[in-house]
């Protein structure tokens, strides 16, 4: 496929979810100018809707403005706020954790660093580093990992096989937003079952659509 094409692919993508106001732009959106909470919203959003992290997040911004009022707070009451969050127990041991080796508003933009901290792998890190740190980096989560498959745009068995191959298959420009685009295209468009393949704007490029017609 053309290199345009990726990009043109890419960007109605990303314009058809703004569209259907996909979770991930409406989180995006509210945590814009607020980096540290961001960054609490990607450590939390593993296996949970992006509208129930959400809410969590906005929770513990009512209560705390600095990692050190995190670290202060009880583990009960925060298990409280996380309940419905995915693995929310777990998470409340990270989240205390990071709070621990953090100061004030910090967030890291350095991939060795936020990899040393509990419950951060490659995929929140990445995630970090370009929707926080603006860096040109592809966050691949279940939504990337899929949507990349089905459009042919990698032929991968694992996430990391995915990143892998996009980073040589797309354009350098893409890397940043590619994550945010998929993810809210996955979330109303490209879903995990039953994708909405006859409303989808960019079929003619898909090559699981091409497959099915
Ligand atoms: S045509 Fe179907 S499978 Fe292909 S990208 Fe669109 S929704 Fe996903």
């Amino acid at each position: 496929m053309e290199r345009d094409t990726y990009v043109k692919v890419a960007m109605l993508m990303k314009k058809e979810a703004l569209k259907r106001n996909a979770p991930v732009y409406q989180a995006a959106s509210y945590l814009k100018n607020k980096p540290w909470l961001r960054f609490i919203f990607v450590v939390l959003s593993s296996r949970t809707h992006d509208e129930t992290t959400l809410k969590a997040v906005k929770k513990i911004e009512k209560l705390c403005n600095s990692w050190e009022c995190i670290k202060q707070i009880e583990n009960n009451k925060m298990a409280e706020i996380l309940r419905g969050i995915g693995f929310h127990k777990q998470k409340v041991r990270y989240l205390k954790a990071i709070a621990s080796k953090l100061k004030r508003n910090e967030v890291p933009c350095d991939y060795e660093k936020l990899i040393s901290l509990p419950g951060i792998g490659r995929k929140i890190a990445n995630v970090v580093l370009a929707d926080i740190c603006g860096k040109d980096v592809i966050g691949v989560d279940t939504h990337v990992h899929r949507i990349s498959n089905r459009l042919g745009w990698v032929n991968a068995a694992k996430p990391e096989e995915t990143e892998q191959q996009l980073y040589v298959a797309i354009p350098k420009k893409l890397w940043n937003e590619l994550n945010k685009a998929m993810v809210g295209f996955g979330q109303t468009v490209c879903l995990p079952k039953n994708p909405r393949c006859e409303e989808c704007p960019v079929r003619n490029w898909c090559k699981e659509y091409k497959k099915q017609v």
